[in-house]
């Protein structure tokens, strides 16, 4: 994965929104990295898949409440990355983030490619994990079958 996310440029902190696999090991890989992060997650268990060097705040709640987004101080962030497993989740609190708190980036996760426009429309980053393995797979066989004949 490719998040393009350059620390000297970012002001304040990192949000991150849904704390499952993806949103776990990148809040793991930017603390490591120094960078100050908040993440959220709906479900307190989620938080055990942060590392133990975990340096960053961990809250509890709905990415669509607008409570708790207040609450993440996500006024104060230069980064929003929305990671829950639902993309109606993410272009909500995307949507939030941009709309309502003046976020300068907003990345969210997208399942369903087709509904890229709707994020485009408001100027929100994303990364859709099913055209980026079918670009991988892609180029692998492309590589494997390289000047032969099939
Ligand atoms: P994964 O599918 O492993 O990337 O996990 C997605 C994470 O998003 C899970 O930990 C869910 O609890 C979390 N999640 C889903 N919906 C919401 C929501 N509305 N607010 C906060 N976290 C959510």
């Amino acid at each position: 994965m490719n998040i393009n996310i350059n620390r000297k440029k970012i002001k304040g902190f990192v949000l991150i929104i849904g704390c499952g696999r993806l949103g776990a090991s990148l809040a793991n890989s930017l603390s490591d990295k120094d960078m100050e992060v908040t993440i959220i997650d709906r479900n307190k268990d989620a938080f055990r898949k942060l590392s133990e060097s975990f340096g960053g705040l961990t809250l509890v709640g709905d990415a669509t409440d607008i409570d708790t987004l207040k609450e993440a101080q996500i006024s104060d962030c230069g980064v929003v990355v929305c990671v829950t497993n639902n993309d109606n989740t993410n272009v909500m609190s995307a949507q939030l983030a941009k709309e309502l708190f003046h976020v300068e980036q907003v990345i969210s996760r997208l399942y369903d490619p087709q509904r890229e426009c709707v994020y485009k429309e408001y100027g929100i980053e994303t990364i859709c994990p099913s055209v980026l393995s079918a670009q991988k797979i892609d180029g692998i066989l492309s590589n494997a079958y390289e000047g032969v004949s099939l």
